[in-house]
């Protein structure tokens, strides 16, 4: 089942990114799935696994063992500053960077260990507050805020779109963050990442220029947020 639905979905990502002929990852997110279904994933050639919550994270790498050598770990989730030394201690990526405070936290756990860790910035799309997020109108003055840490290593944006949006309305701000994200890469080759898309809309993300794609669902059945 696994291996069938990841066939079907590096189809899609090939027939979506024919538009741009960009190169796209997919990152299997197996938040909720037991480490055995990653270990599917794993052999069917899957190069990139995205996990929300540390404490939930750990425990399963742990497990998986040898079986992560040369595979990207990504951090999907949100990142409370507290968590941040063991983000920076465990993932390859980050992708919801999102306030300078958390940028400065990062940097400081990442010079302790001498590593220089890759971020995206996370751009808030959706109106309703409690969305985190950077507004992009503000996310090129945060970039560069950030070129001032050492340690940290900004490499593209993310986003994540409004909960219930159909794919036509997430392509609008596939769009518009496509065109913010092509403005940021002008001049910096190194700024190489488009992290959106999800199971739902990401075909739609793919034609609009998408570098990464978040799936889980599609490829590991339905999540039981009550039962992991
Ligand atoms: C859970 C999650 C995904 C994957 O969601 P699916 O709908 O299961 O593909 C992608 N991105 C983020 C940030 C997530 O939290």
């Amino acid at each position: 089942m696994i291996s069938e639905n990841i066939n079907f979905i590096r189809k899609s990502i090939d027939a979506a990114s024919s538009v741009y002929g960009q190169n796209v990852e997919l990152i299997a997110v197996t938040k909720t799935f037991p480490y055995t279904d990653v270990s599917q994933a794993l052999k069917c050639s899957i190069k990139h696994i995205g996990e929300s919550k540390i404490q939930e994270a750990i425990p399963k790498f742990a497990a998986l063992n040898g079986e992560l050598n040369g595979i990207w770990k990504h951090f999907i989730g949100h990142l409370q500053s507290n968590k941040a030394k063991k983000a920076v201690e465990n993932f390859d990526l980050i992708h919801s960077l999102d306030s300078l405070s958390l940028a400065q936290d990062i940097n400081r756990h990442a010079q302790n260990i001498n590593k220089v860790q890759n971020c995206l910035i996370e751009v808030k799309v959706s109106k309703e507050d409690t969305k985190t997020g950077v507004r992009p109108d503000d996310v090129e003055s945060f970039y560069n805020s950030c070129k001032n840490l050492s340690n940290v290593s900004i490499k593209g944006l993310m986003v994540i779109t409004p909960l219930g949006s159909t794919p036509e309305e997430s392509r609008n701000y596939f769009r518009s963050i496509h065109s913010l994200f092509k403005k940021l890469q002008f001049d910096n080759a190194n700024f190489g990442i488009l992290s959106m898309g999800m199971s739902d809309d990401y075909i739609t993300a793919v034609e609009e220029g998408a570098t990464m794609v978040r799936v889980g669902s599609a490829i590991f059945g339905k999540r039981d947020y009550g039962n992991k």
